[in-house]
């Protein structure tokens, strides 16, 4: 009852904007036929009328900002590009969508990826690209099939044979690559390395990939979903995207709940909606519990309690209060979860994820995961609440990627909101405190 339809009208807080999602669910979603007869491929087509400096411009206008988490400008990223000097370019699609909770892009390329091809056509044209790679995550087999047919079919039907490359007259060529599944991967310059051929380690920034990234070549790194994008804005024009959002979100994105509500999913809004309405949307905390905690974008995102439901979903607003949006992967937590076990949990994931190329990271999380699963079981020791605190402090920040700062921050947050509960480890295993359940997700 709450799907209305996409346009400057629905900007009230607290509605969707169904978009990328409006036809998910409907007989053969994902097809050519399906996308081209709902008004699919009319960006590109207007994008073919229109010069790259034109279709950067429109872009920069309409405040699109990055989907993978960080948010940066993507028009802007895109002017990072020098000059064309005759030497190729490249697009790069970071599908490897890892971080715990995030689900979103591997939907869209499931039931939309018509919508992330297009926006691969659009985006190339605009940068001068006649080369493109989507990068996806390698344990979903399925998706990589679905992504392959997809590139196939937009081939076969001719809209990629011309108007792309440094002259502007070149055909197309998507190339759909999946990796290994390695959470690291997703970082932008692992990925790169990746594609290469390479054991994927994060390179020093800068230079950004805009001026030297995929065989050091200048190349535009974006997001499944900031791609994505990129059709509708074309097609409605960027007023129509600006209407929607806050003040410095423009638009609208796909949060992800999971956890316990009562129907968890994708729910496509304005940045500005509230946990707490996304909560209602979701119908509710499951019946008989109460909200303990969430994560606004993911585990790498602070913890957020039941007091930050007000806050606005946009950039600004979680960060104002302490923590990041991210990619709005929005996990909830009721009254029967431990969070230990939770911190616990995730710290085995950045332990088993760290690349190993520096050492806060390498070593930090190892001795993390240690500290975690003997407060877990009861067994702490004492002062070792104090040295996670030490050794999560001494990784963020100290790091040479973003990883390094995820794992601290899960340890960090869940000792600041819920400190009890670790120290409670020193004598009580946290499944006597919170026993499992069948129900329980943890
Ligand atoms: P970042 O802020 O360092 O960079 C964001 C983007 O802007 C990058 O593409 C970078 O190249 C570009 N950029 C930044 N400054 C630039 C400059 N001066 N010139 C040219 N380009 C510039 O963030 P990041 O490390 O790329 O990403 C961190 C985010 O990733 C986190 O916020 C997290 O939410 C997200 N994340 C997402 C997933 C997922 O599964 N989607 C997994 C882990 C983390
Ligand atoms: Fe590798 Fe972790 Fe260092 Fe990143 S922070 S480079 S993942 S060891």
């Amino acid at each position: 009852a709450d799907a209305q339809p996409a346009g400057p009208a629905f900007t009230a807080p607290g509605t969707l904007t169904p978009v990328l999602t409006e036809h998910w669910g409907e007989d053969r979603s994902w097809t050519l036929e399906h996308y081209r007869s709902v008004g699919g491929y009319e960006g590109l087509a207007r994008a073919k009328a229109m010069s790259p400096e034109e279709l950067v411009g429109l872009v920069k206008g309409s405040n699109l900002r990055g989907r993978g988490g960080a948010g940066f400008p993507t028009g802007l990223k895109w002017s990072f590009l020098p000059p064309m000097d005759g030497q190729p370019r490249y697009l790069v699609v970071n599908a490897d969508e890892s971080e715990p909770g995030t689900c979103k892009d591997i939907p869209t390329i499931l039931a939309n990826p018509q919508a992330l091809i297009e926006g691969v056509a659009i985006t190339s044209r605009a940068i001068g690209g006649d080369l493109a790679f989507i990068y996806l995550r390698g344990e979903v087999a399925h998706v990589y099939r679905r992504l392959l047919a997809a590139v196939r079919e937009a081939t076969d039907a001719g809209l990629l044979s011309t108007g792309f490359g440094l002259d502007g007259a070149q055909p197309l060529r998507i190339v759909a690559h999946a990796g290994a599944g390695a959470y690291i991967c997703g970082e932008e310059t692992a990925l790169l390395d990746s594609l290469e051929g390479r054991r994927g380690h994060p390179r020093l920034k800068p230079p950004f990939p805009a001026v030297a990234g995929l065989y050091g070549r200048p190349t535009v790194i974006n997001n499944v979903e900031t791609i994505a994008s990129v059709p509708a804005i074309l097609a409605k024009g960027p007023d129509w995207y600006n209407a929607m959002g806050t003040e410095r979100s423009k638009g609208h994105g796909i949060f992800s709940l999971s956890g316990h509500v009562a129907s968890p999913g994708q729910f496509e809004a304005p940045f500005g909606i509230t946990m707490r309405r996304l909560i209602e949307l979701a119908g509710g905390i499951r019946p008989g519990h109460s909200l303990k905690f969430w994560v606004p974008g993911g585990s790498s995102t602070p913890i957020f309690t039941p007091d930050e439901l007000d806050v606005p979903l946009d950039y600004e607003s979680v960060a104002g209060a302490g923590s990041m949006l991210g990619t709005r992967a929005l996990q909830v937590f009721d009254d029967t979860v431990s969070v230990v076990r939770v911190v616990a949990r995730w710290t085995e994931f950045y332990q088993h994820e760290s690349c190993g190329k520096c050492t806060p990271c390498r070593e930090g999380t190892y001795w993390m995961r240690q500290i975690m699963l003997r407060l877990e079981a009861g067994k702490g020791l004492p002062g070792d609440v104090e040295k996670l605190e030490d050794i999560a402090g001494n990784i963020a920040g100290r790091s040479f990627c973003a990883l390094g700062d995820a794992a601290a921050t899960p340890v960090l947050s869940g000792i600041k909101r819920f400190r009890g509960e670790f120290e409670a480890g020193y004598t009580t295993p946290a499944r006597e405190l919170f026993p499992y359940r069948a129900s329980s997700i943890l």
